[in-house]
């Protein structure tokens, strides 16, 4: 049925198409937006690969067009390199320009008399090549950027970085505080000096500036009380650029799990939360590094006895392939009997309903920007091991900025994780970063009202895509 007023019947002949970089952390927080502006009228079609593809039947209000071969199998293994792997192969292969014209194509002849146009490309601040793809055929892209404000000021930096003597970094600088960019010390920032390849590094952070700079508009996945002075800096930085920037997070907070907010690619195990109903308030660490992070069997072992001695009770994910080299990790022998029933042990949980559990204390995370956002909005106090790229900022933020989390450094030992947990989690240790964590939570429920800055940034952004 065509929308009645003005505005309405201009979103509703409008449509969007969306790319996604194909890995969880991505995935996410493209589909809620993708819902987000489905929620203010506009079409939205999702462009995924076939390698982690969404299942459609969760997203019943969006549409999907599955690009064939774009990512070959050898990528899906293939390090962080495999973002430039997926590039290279999108545009040898021609297929996201072939989909993205016949979306064009068909989008035009959507409804007779009232055509529906493709306004524009939402990409992945990492996929180049279908913002070329997309220039090729005169579309308009914008660009998600799927980490905080912090790093992709951090991010666009790197030539100042390497100008000031930051980087390369050596042993003696790790603890030198980069005064243009507070709080974070060199040891926080992702050295591509240190990868077996550095030209690869250097390319994959110089990905986002590229796709930005070449963009209509930046969506950053955070809120205004989060990252002011960040944000303020940013738009001091674009607007001469005429690039406007919307900060519209937290995404997985814009839309209801009922309306496609479930963007999990892994079944999750709903066990965790009967188990959670038969634990008291606030006792419960629960302890995930997200979907892509590794640790070496030592630091598992490690982890597990932390845990153990730290005499909390523990839910704890346990992913396929998180020990390096094991598909599947057995515990520690002794591991199950110390726990002496105050533990659960899964492959892959239903977070946010899990952060949102009031037996849930807190949260051991590796600092991935999603994670991060889900413990804020839950005001989970949060202990910090952040592992590589922007996962170090963040966790400085967390522990330094918003002080609402404990940062552990360092090699990964029992002591100093069962220390670092009684901080965070015992009565009086951690009572100033639960005291903070609960303001925030406040903040980002007062953002996602609907005067609030991040659902204004999503009605600006609408009626940006509706001008281009
Ligand atoms: N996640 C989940 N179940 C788990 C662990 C993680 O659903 O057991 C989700 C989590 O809610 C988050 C995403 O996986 O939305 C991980 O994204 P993040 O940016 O935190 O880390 P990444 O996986 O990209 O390193």
């Amino acid at each position: 049925m065509a929308a009645a007023g003005g505005a309405d019947s201009r979103r509703a002949a409008a449509r969007v198409a969306v790319f996604p970089l194909p890995f969880q952390g991505h995935i996410s927080p493209m589909l809620q937006l993708a819902g987000a502006l489905r929620s203010r009228g506009l079409a939205v079609t999702v462009l995924h690969t076939e390698f982690n593809a969404p299942d459609p039947a969760r997203h019943p209000g969006l549409d999907f067009v599955s690009v064939p071969d774009a990512i070959p199998e050898t990528v899906a293994a293939n390090g962080i390199a495999k973002i430039l792997a997926l590039n290279a192969a999108m545009e040898a292969s021609g297929h996201v320009r072939g989909a993205l014209a016949s979306l064009m194509a068909s989008a035009s002849a959507e409804r007779e008399g009232e055509p529906r146009r493709l306004a524009c490309l939402v990409i992945d601040s990492t996929l180049t090549a279908t913002q070329k793809a997309a220039a090729g055929l005169g579309l308009p892209t914008l660009v998600l950027h799927t980490g905080s404000a912090a790093c992709f000021r951090l991010f666009r930096s790197y030539d100042m970085l390497h100008d000031k003597g930051y980087l390369p970094s050596t042993e003696s600088n790790l603890d030198m505080p980069i005064e243009e960019l507070p709080p974070l010390l060199v040891r926080d920032l992702f050295d591509p000096s240190k990868l077996p390849n550095k030209e690869i590094g250097q390319k994959i952070l110089n990905l986002a500036t590229e796709t930005t700079t070449n963009s209509s508009g930046a969506i950053l996945n955070t809120f205004e009380d989060l990252e002011p002075h960040e944000l303020g800096m940013i738009r001091d930085e674009l607007a001469p650029k005429g690039i406007p920037p919307f900060a519209v997070g937290p995404l997985h907070k814009l839309i209801a799990s009922s309306d496609g907010g479930d963007t999990s690619l892994l079944d999750q195990d709903r066990s965790c939360i009967e188990w959670l109903d038969a634990q008291a308030p606030g006792s419960v660490l629960y302890v995930s590094f997200g979907s892509v992070v590794h640790v070496t069997q030592d630091e598992f072992t490690e982890i597990a006895w932390g845990l153990a001695n730290s005499g909390k009770p523990l839910l704890w994910v346990v992913r396929r392939g998180l020990v390096l080299g094991v598909e599947k990790q057995e515990l520690p022998d002794g591991f199950e009997s110390a726990m002496e029933g105050r533990g659960k042990v899964t492959e892959w949980a239903p977070q946010q309903e899990v952060l949102a559990h009031p037996a849930v204390g807190g949260f051991w995370t590796h600092n991935g920007w999603n994670s991060t956002l889900e413990s804020i909005y839950e005001g989970v106090p949060m202990l910090s091991r952040p592992v590589f790229g922007d996962q170090l900022a963040t966790g400085r933020y967390v522990a330094d900025t918003w002080k609402i989390g404990v940062l552990l450094e360092g090699v990964l030992e029992r002591g100093e994780i069962e220390k670092a947990i009684s901080r965070l989690m015992d009565e009086n240790a951690g009572v100033e970063i639960r005291g903070r964590a609960k303001e925030l939570k406040e903040k980002v429920r007062i953002c996602l009202e609907s005067s609030g800055s991040s659902q204004q940034a999503v009605d600006k952004l609408v009626d940006h895509i509706l001008s281009l």
